[in-house]
């Protein structure tokens, strides 16, 4: 199979602008940090994010104050992402873990689960706040 279709695609996406900005923020090295600080003194501009869907489903939260401790959750999680804590009978979620299936949500007695539209999950450690709920 020749490649040599591809040459004119391949040159036309050396001159093309980046359509996505670097991900994730939180590690963004000095070049972008100092980009952002143009955006913010209104010298530079953003690639919008991309808006996300009705009823995406992103990252977990949790209302612990409604939580009784069942542990449903627990039980119908395919991914053993959450944890039932006995001390306090509320429960800790994994997200690293997570498959974003909303079964937990489905079957929370006391609504206190819900998928929210968060999905820059990216991180280089699994224990980071960011993929911990409780
Ligand atoms: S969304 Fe699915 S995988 Fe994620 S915590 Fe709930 S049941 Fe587990
Ligand atoms: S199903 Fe709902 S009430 Fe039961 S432990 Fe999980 S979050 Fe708490």
């Amino acid at each position: 199979m020749s490649f040599l279709p591809m040459i004119p695609e391949l040159v036309r996406q050396l001159f093309k602008k980046p359509a996505t900005n670097q991900f994730p923020a939180k590690y963004l090295p000095p070049s972008v940090t100092e980009f952002l600080a143009k955006v913010g003194a209104g010298t530079a501009t953003l690639t919008p994010p991309v808006a996300t869907p009705p009823k995406f489903r992103g990252k977990i939260a949790y209302q612990r104050d409604g939580c009784i401790g069942c542990g449903l959750c627990v039980k119908v999680c395919p991914s053993h992402a959450i944890e039932l804590l006995p001390e306090t009978k509320r429960i800790r979620v994994w997200v690293d873990q997570c498959i974003f299936c909303s079964q937990c949500t489905d079957i929370c007695p006391k609504g206190s689960l819900h998928m929210t539209d968060g999905f820059m999950l990216a991180d280089e450690d699994r224990y980071s706040e960011n993929l911990i709920v409780e």
